[in-house]
């Protein structure tokens, strides 16, 4: 029985992760729940899930859930960054999933990775944030880092064991490995009338074709800043030198993405576009669960088509790229202000173009740093967060 404590329960892909589970109630316990703001949620995922502890990172939050939750369901509610990261790096917790949204994943996730945990990486952002920093924490701790990203999964799976067991220090040319290959479907607006893009709204842009996720994500695949986040979190796991990595658009979700090999082999993993699957192979890699994904059905799939992004149209994906073979200061800079810019896009600040136009601001600010902790990532992204809210007013 693995014990598994959830960051970012009340999310998408933390409710996912709870129904995973409870297909499966005689190999995991969602021992912990974690979540920020959303009593009415984690109310609800209590009643269901009975956890053995249940956090709210908001203090007010905390208190709410103490009063509203029955006492007979006997759960201890905690709140605080502090206490999280001592709750994640437990003795009692095995696997860590790691779901919480956005630079706020980065500090609990990190403490998962230093304490050896099995630790399922939803959360991107942490990854681009902190790079070498999270490989070599997780060498040095034995962590097993697995990743959720469907498009990770799905290269993690078509690679070689020898690869798998080295994430993050692996030699790709070892083992006869040219390319890994992106696949992206080019989310809501691929097709687009150009110059409309400036007025779509956080409604039209949240409405992806293939998948449905957090509102953050969402409009992160609109722009494909999700693709290019993606393309440093690609990096940093696979080890990979700028050419070995490309993107390609596939607007049918039907293909998570590829591994090219020297000899001309293409491997791909294909599934219906639900993150269950990828969660379901983290929980139980090596083994194989149910997980509740209709299987695929290659009648009704018809055609897979595939072509080039297109850099006019997703700026994002651009910078994101440059920043990656820039390094860590861009990276975690360009991070920080595209969390600042969804927002304000999120909340009718500004127009859907201008989140690429404050990017571009903040990264093309970006000079060396000194970036060899924690706290100076943590450091970095609270300037730049600075540094985009300012640009907002020009925008605004
Ligand atoms: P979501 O918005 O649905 O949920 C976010 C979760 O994070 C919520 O439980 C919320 O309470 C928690 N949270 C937010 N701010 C917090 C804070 N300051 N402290 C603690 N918890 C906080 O997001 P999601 O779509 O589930 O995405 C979660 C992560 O997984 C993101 O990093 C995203 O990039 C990644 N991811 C999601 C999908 C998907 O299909 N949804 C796919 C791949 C990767
Ligand atoms: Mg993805």
């Amino acid at each position: 029985m693995q014990n598994v404590a959830i960051l970012g329960a009340t999310g998408s892909i933390g409710v996912n992760t709870l129904d995973v589970i409870s297909r499966n109630p005689e190999l995991y316990y969602a021992s912990i729940l974690v979540a920020n703001t959303n009593v009415d949620k984690m109310l609800e995922l209590c009643r269901i899930h009975k956890p053995r502890i249940a956090h709210m990172v908001d203090e007010n939050a905390a208190q709410l859930l103490q009063t509203r939750l029955p006492i007979e369901l006997d759960i201890q509610v905690t709140t605080g960054t502090d206490v999280l990261c001592q709750l994640v790096a437990d003795d009692s917790v095995d696997t860590v999933m790691a779901a919480i949204v956005g630079a706020a994943g980065l500090i609990p996730t990190f403490s998962a990775v230093k304490a050896g945990k099995r630790v399922l990486l939803a959360n991107k952002e942490s990854l681009v944030m902190s790079g070498q920093l999270f490989i070599e924490a997780a060498k040095q701790s034995g962590a097993t880092v697995l990743p959720v990203d469907s498009e990770h999964n799905a290269i993690f799976q078509c690679l070689p064991e020898k690869i798998q067991n080295a994430l993050g220090s692996c030699d790709l040319d070892d083992s006869g490995i040219s390319h890994i290959i992106l696949t992206g479907s080019g989310g809501p607006f691929l097709t687009r009338d150009l110059s409309s893009l400036s007025s779509v709204t956080p409604e039209e842009a949240c409405k992806h074709p293939n998948w449905s996720m957090g509102q953050k994500i969402s409009v992160d695949s609109a722009t494909m800043m999700n693709k290019g986040l993606e393309y440093i979190e690609a990096r940093w796991l696979f080890n990979t030198r700028p050419e070995q990595l490309k993107v390609v658009i596939h607007p049918q979700s039907v293909i998570h993405s590829m591994v090219q090999y020297r000899d001309g082999s293409v491997l791909a993993q294909m599934g219906n576009p639900d993150m269950r699957t990828p969660i379901a192979h983290c929980l139980s890699y090596p083994q194989r669960i149910a997980s509740g994904v209709e299987p695929l059905d290659f009648f009704e799939v018809g055609e897979l088509s595939f072509c080039k992004p297109d850099v006019n149209r997703f700026p994002n994906l651009a910078l994101a790229i440059a920043a990656c073979h820039q390094g860590q200061e861009a990276t975690t800079v360009l991070n920080a202000a595209n969390e600042i810019a969804v927002a304000a896009f999120l909340s009718k600040q500004i127009k859907f173009t201008d989140i690429a136009n404050i990017n571009q601001n903040c990264v093309s600010a970006v000079v060396k740093s000194k970036l060899d902790s924690i706290e100076d990532i943590v450091a970095l992204d609270a300037e730049a967060r600075a540094r985009a809210t300012e640009a907002l007013n020009k925008y605004r």
